[in-house]
């Protein structure tokens, strides 16, 4: 049985046990990443659902496969966008039919998944809200649209997780099947992806075909290359295979976490290619901007919600547009479950849970293992006593890191970090709290980190 099939047999029995809205909101764009040795690690969108799938449906989630599959004994969810190829469309489709109650939110749009390019429709122009934040990026990938392979190539989208950048480069995709009439191919696919493709046709001593099936792209998209870096041989066929269709005239888009100079261990030669195309950043949208994407949001949906309901979403969620669609989700569902218009008390009690989520407390060790894979550093570096450059700036964000989250003395932090003078951390720690105000690449650095942290 592979692990969809598990996760589709247990997500039936699940379904039947909690209410439509809850398997909704919770269990959407959830799968099974990998089951071995009694364990069974589940991918979830966000640190959110993963924070309630563990606390609230733990016990049930266990049951279900457990009568699937008697060998799984324990469960570890694990914050990982749903790969376009595991969306667990059959048993949520057949829930829409024999539906009771409200009518579902939204219908299963991201579920239809194209085969052929790895497009999901729902990612359009039209449904993508623009603001300074990220005005640039949008401006560049309509250019694309218009001339693909002339306009941008590569065109390289950055910027922090949930920020709209998969939405913008499959929107490309979208509009180009659509402008052009399925006369250009193009294939979006994420990097690990990518790579896993490499690995098995290596494997397969099938490279020959690998190689022939990308050469016929005419729109290359791969999201999340940040991924590739440290991965050698994916780079390498990565780097022939973009060279081939750049010679081409064949359009390359890419999207990563960070700027192509900040990817540790990504080959020069790609890290020019990529900087001699178009480099564009997305960055936090302003309230503004997020009260624009929750009305869309609910326009999409066909709902009315009361702008002073939107206004304190907005207000309260800022962190990034996914956790703000998440938030909106959550009002719709528990309004489904009561069918009372929600009032500012019922909104603000059931934010608190999304906006102060409990924080679970962790190790400072964690902390400083996540920022040395963070900066591609060595955590002996950042633990002895090594001068390096290079760990400086990384033992400055653990140290300011366990200081935030963990409120651990000065001398404490000196002391696990390089044996340094408690006014060396008070100074770290003083300087990043400034540059932090002021730092936008900062800040999406220092949630990627502690993403990193609180997912382990
Ligand atoms: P990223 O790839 O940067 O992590 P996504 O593209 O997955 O982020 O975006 C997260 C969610 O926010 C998606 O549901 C997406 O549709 C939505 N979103 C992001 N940016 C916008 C925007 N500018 N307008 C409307 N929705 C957006
Ligand atoms: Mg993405």
């Amino acid at each position: 049985m592979t692990n969809e099939q598990l996760w589709q047999a247990a997500l039936g029995e699940i379904e039947l046990n909690i209410s439509r809205a809850n398997f909704i909101t919770w269990f959407r764009d959830t799968y099974i990443l990998k089951n071995k040795e009694g364990l069974a690690t589940i991918g979830v969108p966000n640190g959110f659902s993963k924070e309630w799938l563990e606390n609230k449906y733990n016990k049930l989630i266990l049951r279900a496969l457990r009568n699937v599959s008697g060998e799984i004994k324990e469960l570890k969810f694990l914050i990982n966008p749903a790969p376009s190829h595991q969306t667990i469309d059959r048993p949520l489709k057949a829930a829409t039919k024999k539906e009771m109650g409200a009518p579902l939110t939204q219908p299963f749009q991201e579920l239809e998944i194209d085969r052929e390019t790895n497009l999901n429709p729902k990612y359009t122009f039209a449904n993508f809200i623009v603001g300074s934040f990220n005005e640039l990026a949008q401006a560049a990938a309509r250019a694309v649209v218009g001339n693909p392979g002339e306009a941008y190539n590569p065109l390289f989208i950055y910027g922090g997780v949930g920020l709209g950048k998969t939405h913008l480069i499959q929107a490309v995709g979208n509009e180009i099947i659509e402008k052009y009439k399925k006369k250009k191919k193009v294939k979006y696919i994420s990097s690990e992806r990518f790579t896993s493709e490499v690995v098995g046709s290596l494997r397969a001593g099938k490279m020959d075909d690998f190689k022939e099936s990308y050469r016929q792209i005419d729109v290359l998209i791969i999201d999340d290359i940040q991924f590739l870096a440290g991965k050698e041989k994916t780079q390498e066929e990565f780097f022939h295979t973009f060279n081939f269709l750049y010679q081409k005239n064949k359009q390359v888009i890419l999207s990563s976490d960070r700027p192509p100079k900040a990817i540790a261990t990504l080959e020069e030669r790609l890290r020019s290619r990529f900087e001699g195309g178009m480099i564009a950043d997305i960055s936090q949208p302003d309230l503004e901007t997020r009260l624009a994407i929750l009305k869309c949001k609910v326009a999409e949906k066909k709902l009315v919600i009361s702008d002073e309901v939107l206004n304190y979403i907005a207000t309260h969620v800022q962190k990034n547009i996914r956790e703000l669609e998440g938030a909106l989700n959550r009002i719709i569902a528990s309004n489904q479950l009561s069918a009372v218009e929600p009032d500012l008390n019922r909104v603000a009690k059931i934010l608190n849970d999304v906006v102060n989520a409990p924080k679970k407390l962790t190790n400072y060790k964690n902390i400083i293992q996540a920022v040395a894979e963070f900066y591609d550093v060595h955590t002996s570096d950042l633990i002895n006593r090594c001068r390096k450059k290079e760990v400086v700036y990384p033992r400055q964000i653990a140290m300011y890191l366990i200081r935030e989250e963990l409120k651990k003395s000065f001398p404490f932090i000196g002391e696990k970090l390089g044996g340094r003078d408690h006014t060396t951390v008070m100074y770290a720690c003083e300087k990043l709290t400034k540059e932090v105000e002021k730092n936008n690449t900062l800040q999406q650095e220092l949630i990627l980190i502690k993403e990193r942290v609180y997912s382990k």
